[in-house]
């Protein structure tokens, strides 16, 4: 018998990133060194060399590394099932489902295994609402300039992005490209032949830009004067990032689904498609499903995350670092910066050059940061960070900046 215990054999850092060299498709770019374990805020690599994380694995790892109750809420579904499949029913996912309707606008909800999988099924259900009222021309896409929804087929198509888009043609037919945040680009892109408007409050990949509340009252206007589903896209911005639960609280507008997934486990792979009854009710048996969604650990671990993160302390705590960050960044005197903008813990600093040699110099100055676009750095840490790590930041890039 093997020893489940046992220590498994040790390579080093250089053998390790040779056989990802060797083995694994080289589709992501990655610096020379390799990530041994996390504390806090930090993660550490296999020299024992510390990082402060501005980047939470992409705005997924919401309470950080190592959170006791976390690593409790793990243990404890570990030990009991894990999967099933959608066959039968078993309680965390019923009590998830519960817990994410009573706290925002949404009946129901659908769960998924990742963002672009929830944006999937949000097209294939607002498609759906209107076949079952017999308008089964009404299945047009109307997205933005800017967005990032995912990069499966259907995600895809509605990512307007040349290096993602073009080598995997055709795309999904019947999609509109609007300019986001211009109401006029929106009317003329949106009429009875449009099924869904999507849309993300604030957009991520495409370097935290705010939807202003004009902006998406006049989508939701638009969206029932023509029948159309309206989505919003909080797989990045939503479960507290902004500082509220849900983005699209600072503007007051509801949507008729949305979207969730990064950090909605923890780091765990989840996602979910919350919707209106009237959504949900164009839904029979058997026309969507998953095998691995929703299964008992993933949602009694997002049901442990949804808990903590909805506290009206955790989001205050949210607010004010993300207004420190904000303050702190813009007090930096560089020539090199032209923008810092965000909400909550979702920040950009926006240079007037490259971010990449910026991000590299994090790495020898103990910092993990990422980039949004070519000028952008994001900054999408744990949502647990705290004031004292924004100085340590604000000096360490204060410092980089001036090497530049
Ligand atoms: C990351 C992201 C997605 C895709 O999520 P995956 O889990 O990577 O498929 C979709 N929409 C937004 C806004 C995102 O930031």
């Amino acid at each position: 018998m093997l020893n489940p215990t046992a220590p498994q054999p040790v390579l080093t850092a250089d053998q390790v990133l040779q056989d990802d060299c060797d083995y694994v498709v080289q589709t992501y770019k990655r610096p020379p060194f390799l990530l041994t374990r996390g504390e806090g805020v930090h993660v550490y690599d296999s020299e024992g060399r510390a990082y402060l994380d501005w980047v939470a694995g992409i705005a997924v790892n919401a309470l950080g590394y190592g959170d006791p109750g976390l690593t409790a809420a793990i243990q404890n579904a570990s030990a009991g099932l894990i999967h099933t499949s959608n066959l039968y029913y078993t309680a965390p996912q019923a009590e998830l489902a519960k817990q994410l309707v009573e706290k925002s606008f949404a009946d129901r909800v659908f769960f998924t295994n990742s963002g672009t999988e929830a944006n999937e099924g949000a097209l294939k259900f607002a498609r759906k609402a209107a076949y079952e009222k017999g308008r089964h021309d009404q299945t047009e896409i109307v997205c933005f300039s800017g967005a990032f929804h995912g990069r499966t087929l259907g995600s895809l198509s509605i990512t307007p992005k040349d290096k993602y888009q073009k080598p995997f043609h055709p795309l999904l037919s019947g999609v509109k490209v609007a300019e986001f945040n211009d109401l006029d680009s929106a009317r003329a892109a949106i009429d009875e032949r449009t099924a869904a408007v999507i849309v993300e409050p604030i957009q991520g990949e495409g370097g935290i830009h705010a939807a202003t509340r004009e902006f998406l009252a006049g989508l939701r206007a638009l969206c029932d004067q023509v029948g159309a589903v309206l989505i919003f896209d909080e797989v990045q911005c939503g479960m507290g990032r902004s500082g509220k639960l849900w983005a699209h609280q600072h503007s007051g507008v509801t949507p008729d689904i949305m979207t969730l997934a990064k950090p909605l486990a923890g780091g765990l792979p989840i996602g979910a498609i919350l919707m209106t009854e009237a959504v949900a009710s164009a839904m029979h048996v058997g026309e969507h499903g998953s095998t691995f969604a929703g299964g008992p650990l993933v949602t009694s671990v997002a049901a442990h995350i949804l808990e903590r993160v909805s506290q009206p302390e955790f989001l205050e705590h949210v607010s004010a670092v993300g207004d420190y960050l904000q303050e702190r960044l813009s007090e930096i005197n560089s020539p090199l910066i032209r923008a810092v903008r965000g909400r909550g813990l979702m920040v950009a600093l926006e240079l007037t050059v490259e971010v990449g040699p910026l991000v590299e110099a994090g790495y020898q100055n103990g910092l993990l940061l990422v980039n949004a676009g070519t000028h952008i750095v994001r900054f999408v840490p744990p949502l647990v960070i705290d004031k004292a790590h924004v100085d340590t930041l604000v000096e360490k890039l204060s410092t980089m900046l001036s090497a530049i």
